[in-house]
């Protein structure tokens, strides 16, 4: 999970097609010595530079589209979990809000490719994503998914799954990896959320690899395709992060921004609404509208304030659409 001050959370998509980042100029892990990147971070600038602007002259701006963070659902989660988790009862409430008001959810991998091709997405898309890979998304989430056919995303910290590759570390009870093949087969994609769940952007570039890298690997071998899809732990990310998820294989990336995703966001740094055990129903209805987000969200802002300065002093790789 993420310990406030944000959640986190990317992941890969199952039900679509296995996703190496097509057109990706590193879209293999770099091998260079020269650190994280194998091009000139000016010539990187200028190519997502050009790329942008052939893409924002095919088409009208897409509208902005509430992605919708999850972590726990249970009646009775372990404390550590219990702030940003919901009730079984508040999440089927909420997806009868989503159903009821027309909206249609759609995997990260769709919007992302949407965004990417400038398809069109169906109307009043909205994205179900899940950080962690709770057992209660499987026990109390899928049942209520299942029944309306709406697919979602669950990120999952490979190390926090119970099996061989166990970190040990996770804050509450976790999906078995056999759980997590049924949610694929379910239609729900799988998508990535680090191997332990560090904050990425304070680790060297070697134990960021390994983060990014082994988490992909690992999911790969367990649900054999690789997740396409990134949600970063505790929603923060750098330009060295994501150029390091992208570099690992990965074609879009989930951040925490507590407003909704927009297209010029760029595929690394799409931005979610968190859905806690406190959300009332008739903020949950604002939240999913787009109305009023940054008010309701003016605590978490002033937490990560210090995350967004430095993320800007650094300069912005906000990611292209390629
Ligand atoms: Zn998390």
């Amino acid at each position: 999970m993420n310990g406030d001050p944000a959640g986190s959370g990317a992941g890969g998509p199952a039900g679509s097609p296995a996703g190496s980042p097509a057109g990706s100029p590193t879209g293999s892990p770099a091998r260079s010595n020269t650190g994280s990147h194998s091009r000139s971070p000016a010539a990187d600038r200028a190519g997502y530079r050009s790329r942008g602007r052939a893409e924002e002259e095919s088409g009208p701006v897409p509208a902005p589209v509430p992605i919708l963070m999850y972590h726990a659902v249970a009646p009775d989660p372990a404390p550590a979990t219990l702030g940003l988790s919901v009730t079984p009862e508040a999440f089927a409430a909420q997806m009868d809000v989503v159903a009821g008001r027309g909206f249609t959810p759609v995997t990260t991998a769709a919007l992302a490719a949407a965004w990417r091709s400038g398809t069109a997405l169906p109307p009043r898309p909205v994205l179900v994503t899940f950080d962690d890979g709770y057992e209660g998304v499987h026990r109390y989430a899928l049942p209520v998914l299942a029944r309306r056919s709406f697919p979602s995303t669950v990120f999952v910290t490979s190390g926090w799954l119970p099996g061989r590759h166990t970190t040990g570390g996770a804050l509450d009870t976790m999906l078995s990896w056999e759980q997590v093949r049924e949610l694929a087969a379910a239609g729900t994609e799988i998508g990535g959320h680090s191997h332990s769940h560090p904050q990425l952007d304070q680790l060297d570039a070697r134990r960021l690899r390994f983060e990014a890298l082994r988490c992909r690997e690992l999911i790969g071998e367990e649900l054999g395709t690789a997740p396409d899809s990134f949600a970063y732990p505790y929603g923060y990310s750098s330009r060295r992060v994501r150029a390091t998820v992208r570099e690992a294989g990965f074609a879009q990336a989930l951040a925490v921004g507590n407003a909704l995703a927009r297209r010029r966001q760029g595929p690394y740094a799409l931005e979610r609404v968190t859905v806690r055990r406190s959300t009332t129903t008739e903020e949950f209805v604002r939240l999913v509208e787009g109305r009023g987000v940054g008010r309701n969200f003016a605590a978490d802002r002033a937490m990560t304030k210090g995350y967004a300065l430095a993320r800007r002093a650094r300069g912005a790789l906000r990611g292209h659409w390629i």
